[in-house]
């Protein structure tokens, strides 16, 4: 793993802007600081300004794990290609799809409440109902241990098996079938006619990018660590602003960049922030 922010990191990103790139970004510690309640995370005004420009001139998409709905609430219009549930609720997906996944992840909830309602309250675990998935939050629990042996024994009982996939305090459910964010990327790619991209994520769901080793994306983790399969890193999430920044500025001292990249594609001026 390599830091972005060095000479050879901004060659990668320059290559990025030499084509027709897609750039996507996990939202939850990545685009948004991680927060202590899970329903307060939003953009810096940084971070939207510049997330906006790139918009205005390239593809961008946000995979998520929260719903898309969630995510409209927090992004607006900002970014165009909302995706949600860990890649598994969009456009991309086929509705037979999506409504087994949807009718799966409604069955685990219902036997979830019948027969551990009153554990998850008392151990105050909170299970988040995201329609094509399940997230169970412990952030705010005290007695973090048992949360997690509460959890493990509940997920243990789903049938069918899901996809567990571990998160900062949180761990989510997934239907067997759904598909994850790796998947989503590429269909993405394909659907935007994009031959490059950029992928940033902090977290266990984002590996699922990373370890697609597929040398068109360029793979950025938010927080070094061992063990990931992404190529570069930054060291702290507000890091992302100065990436967005080098890549919307970047692109703009080249007139070919943008052309053709969006159906705005021209050199737009930047107007910055008052930071
Ligand atoms: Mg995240």
């Amino acid at each position: 793993m390599d830091y972005l922010l060095t000479a050879k990191g901004k060659l990668e990103l320059e290559t990025l802007l030499k084509g027709r790139s897609l750039y996507a970004f996990d939202f939850d510690g990545t685009l948004a600081k991680i927060v202590r309640e899970h329903h307060a995370a939003k953009l810096s005004r940084p971070i939207r300004f510049w997330l906006e420009e790139l918009a205005k001139r390239a593809p961008t998409a946000i995979i998520s794990g929260r719903s898309v709905e969630d995510l409209r609430a927090r992004v607006g219009t900002v970014v165009p290609h909302l995706i949600g549930n860990h890649g598994s609720e969009g456009p991309h997906t086929r509705q037979e799809d999506m409504q087994q996944v949807r009718e799966t992840s409604g069955a685990w909830l219902q036997s979830i409440n019948e027969r551990f309602q009153d554990e998850l309250t008392r151990s105050g675990v909170v299970v988040e109902n995201k329609s094509y998935s399940l997230s169970f939050h412990y952030r705010t629990v005290d007695q973090r241990d048992e949360a997690r042996a509460l959890i493990a024994r509940i997920v243990g009982e789903l049938s069918p098996p899901p996809r567990i996939v571990l998160g900062k305090s949180v761990v989510n459910v997934m239907p067997p079938t759904a598909s994850h964010k790796g998947t989503a990327l590429l269909e993405y790619m394909r659907r935007l006619d994009c031959s490059t991209a950029l992928y940033v994520g902090d977290d266990e769901t984002d590996e699922d990018v990373f370890a697609l080793r597929d040398h068109r994306i360029l793979t950025v983790r938010v927080g070094k660590k061992n063990g990931s399969s992404a190529r570069y890193f930054l060291k702290k999430q507000a890091e992302i602003t100065e990436m967005l920044r080098l890549i919307v500025e970047g692109g703009n001292q080249n007139i070919h960049t943008w052309s053709g990249c969006h159906e705005h594609g021209a050199n737009l001026p930047v107007q910055r922030p008052n930071e």
